[in-house]
C-alpha cells in the first residue's frame, strides 16, 4: 500500500512516510493509492473484536511496511489512557444510537486519533534517531488532543496556535495548564482559519519544513483520519451483531475530517453496510450548501457558535473527497483547489447527484442546538455536547428506515456554559477537567503575523 497526493504531483511513499510527511510536498494530501475493500467472509471474522482487536485489523490494511507486531504493540498504548473498556461505546438513546468518543485524556473525539498519532510518531522518530517540531491549528479539541497525545516526549516539541478567545475557557485550559517543557501554546488574534491559513503557509515553505522537521496534526494527517475509520467499523459491526445489516452515522463536522472517515470506512465495508452519511454542520454550513446545492463557496466571516470545533469556513480535508469526485485526477484537484484559493469558490454543481448519494446534509442552527440538548435532558436524562447536538438534530431530521449511529465528539463538561444554557442546570465537571483552573498555566498572545510567529518558532524549535 503506497500514498499518493491529491494533486497528483509527488512519486508514491510509504506509510510511513505519509505519517510522517502530513501535507504533500505539492500542496495536496495523502491518500492510499488504492482504497482496500473488506470482503463479507473477513468481516465474518471480526465481528467478535474488542476496539483493539479491530484497530490492528483495520490499520493493517493500511500501513504498508509497518511490522503488525509494532502496530498492535501501539495501538494498545494509545487506547490504554481512555476510560472506557469498550473505547467508544455505543448507547441507544431515545431512537438513534450515540457512540460516545469522548472517553480519553481530553474528553473529545480527536483523542481517538491523537494519541495513536503521538505514538506513532515516536516509533518512526526513535527508528530513525530523529525529531520532529509539530505545528497545529486548533479551533479547540485538536489542540488539547496533541498536546496530550506527544506532552514530555523527547524527540518532539509541539507549537499549537488557537484563537484567542473563541475557544471555551475550558478548552483554552486543557491546553495552557500542559507546562511540559516541549509543549508551546500561542493564542492568535483572529479565527481559526487564519490561524490555520498561517500554519499552512510555514508548511509551504519547503525549507523551512525540511529545517525543522514540520510535522502536522491537524486533520490532514493520513493517521489520524486512519485511526478514525476504526469506530465506524466499530459501531456498525456492535449494530450488526443486534441484527441490522445497513446503518447510517449522523457526523456533525467542520474540517470534513471526521467524515471523510465515515466515507473510507463506506468504501471499506461490503455495499449497504454503511447506507448514508448524514453531515452535520452548525451555521457555517460551508459543507451542507455544497451537498444540497453543489455550491462550495465562503460565504462571510465565520459565525461564533456554540459549536466551536465546527466554526469552520473551509474544510481542509473536503480536498480528499474533491480527488474522488473528480474520478482520481489530482490535475483537476489541482486546478479547482487554485481557483477556490483565488476566488473562495468552487461550482461543484456538477457532482450535485453524486454527493447526494454519498452523503444527506443539514445545518442546525443555534436554538435548535440548544433545544436538542434541552429535550434530550428532559426525556432521556441524557446530556449532549453542542456539537453532538447538532449530529442529533440533523439524525432528527434525516432519519430514513435504517437505525442511526451519532457520533458524540465531545463530553458535555467540555462545553457546559452552553449546556447549562439549555438545560439551566450545572454540568459536572469530570475529575479530568475539575482541577484546571487552579492550575499553573502557560500561553504566549500573538497577533496573526506569519513573520512573528515563525520567528517564535524558530527560537524555540528542536533542531538537528
Ligand atoms: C473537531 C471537532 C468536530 C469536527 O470534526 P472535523 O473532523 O473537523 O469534522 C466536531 N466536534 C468536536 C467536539 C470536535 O472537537
Amino acid at each position: 500500500m503506497k500514498y499518493i497526493s491529491t494533486r497528483g504531483r509527488i512519486e508514491p511513499i510509504e506509510f510511513d512516510q505519509a505519517v510522517m510527511m502530513g501535507l504533500a510536498r505539492d500542496g495536496g494530501l495523502l491518500l492510499p493509492e488504492t482504497l482496500p475493500s473488506v470482503p463479507a467472509q473477513k468481516l465474518e471474522a471480526w465481528q467478535n473484536l474488542q476496539y483493539q482487536g479491530l484497530a490492528l485489523e483495520v490499520l493493517d490494511l493500511f500501513s504498508g511496511n509497518m511490522p503488525r507486531n509494532d502496530l498492535e504493540e501501539l495501538i494498545e498504548r494509545a487506547y490504554s489512557s481512555f476510560h472506557h473498556p469498550q473505547v467508544t461505546p455505543v448507547r441507544k438513546v431515545d431512537d438513534l444510537y450515540i457512540m460516545e468518543l469522548f472517553h480519553g485524556p481530553t474528553l473529545a473525539f480527536k483523542d481517538v486519533a491523537l494519541q495513536l498519532l503521538g505514538n506513532l510518531f515516536e516509533y518512526e522518530l526513535n527508528k530513525s534517531n530523529g525529531f520532529m517540531n509539530i505545528i497545529g491549528a486548533t479551533s479547540g479539541d485538536t489542540g488539547s488532543a496533541a498536546i496530550y497525545g506527544v506532552r514530555g516526549r523527547k524527540r518532539i516539541n509541539i507549537f499549537i496556535l488557537h484563537p484567542h478567545g473563541r475557544t471555551s475557557p475550558i478548552q483554552a485550559l486543557q491546553m495552557t495548564t500542559v507546562t511540559d517543557a516541549n509543549v508551546f501554546n500561542l493564542a492568535v488574534h483572529g479565527t481559526f482559519d487564519d490561524a490555520q491559513a498561517i500554519v499552512k503557509e510555514l508548511f509551504n515553505d519547503l525549507e523551512f519544513k525540511d529545517q525543522y522537521q514540520l510535522g502536522a496534526i491537524n486533520s490532514i494527517n493520513w493517521a489520524r483520519v486512519l485511526a478514525q475509520v476504526v469506530y465506524y467499523v466499530f459501531a456498525f459491526l456492535k449494530l450488526r451483531r443486534q441484527g441490522f445489516e445497513s446503518v447510517d452515522f449522523s457526523v456533525p463536522t467542520g474540517n470534513f475530517g471526521d467524515i471523510f472517515a465515515g466515507y473510507v470506512a463506506k468504501q471499506l465495508l461490503p455495499e449497504g453496510c454503511i447506507n448514508r452519511l448524514i453531515l452535520a454542520t452548525n451555521s457555517n454550513d460551508i459543507l451542507t450548501r455544497f451537498v444540497n446545492n453543489g455550491d462550495y463557496s465562503i460565504a462571510g466571516d465565520v459565525t461564533p457558535t456554540y459549536s466551536p470545533s465546527m466554526d469552520i469556513q473551509i474544510a481542509s480535508n473536503f480536498e480528499r473527497y474533491l480527488y474522488y469526485l473528480h474520478g482520481q485526477d489530482g490535475s483537476k484537484v489541482k486546478a479547482d483547489m487554485e481557483t477556490f484559493a483565488a476566488t473562495g469558490r468552487m461550482d461543484l454543481s456538477l457532482f450535485k447527484e453524486q454527493a447526494a448519494c454519498d452523503f444527506a446534509a443539514h445545518a442546525v442552527s443555534e436554538q435548535e442546538t440548544l433545544a436538542t440538548i434541552q429535550q434530550y435532558d428532559k426525556d432521556h436524562a441524557y446530556l449532549l455536547d453542542p456539537h453532538t447536538a447538532v449530529g442529533v438534530r440533523a439524525a432528527q431530521e434525516l432519519k430514513g428506515d435504517r437505525p442511526v449511529v451519532c457520533l458524540a465528539t465531545a463530553h458535555p463538561a467540555k462545553f457546559g456554559e452552553a449546556v447549562q444554557k439549555a438545560t439551566a442546570h450545572a454540568v459536572e465537571l469530570p475529575p479530568a477537567l475539575a482541577g484546571l483552573v487552579d492550575k499553573e498555566s502557560r500561553c504566549e498572545i500573538m497577533d496573526a503575523d506569519l513573520a512573528l510567529i515563525r520567528e517564535y518558532v524558530e527560537k524555540n524549535a528542536l533542531e538537528g
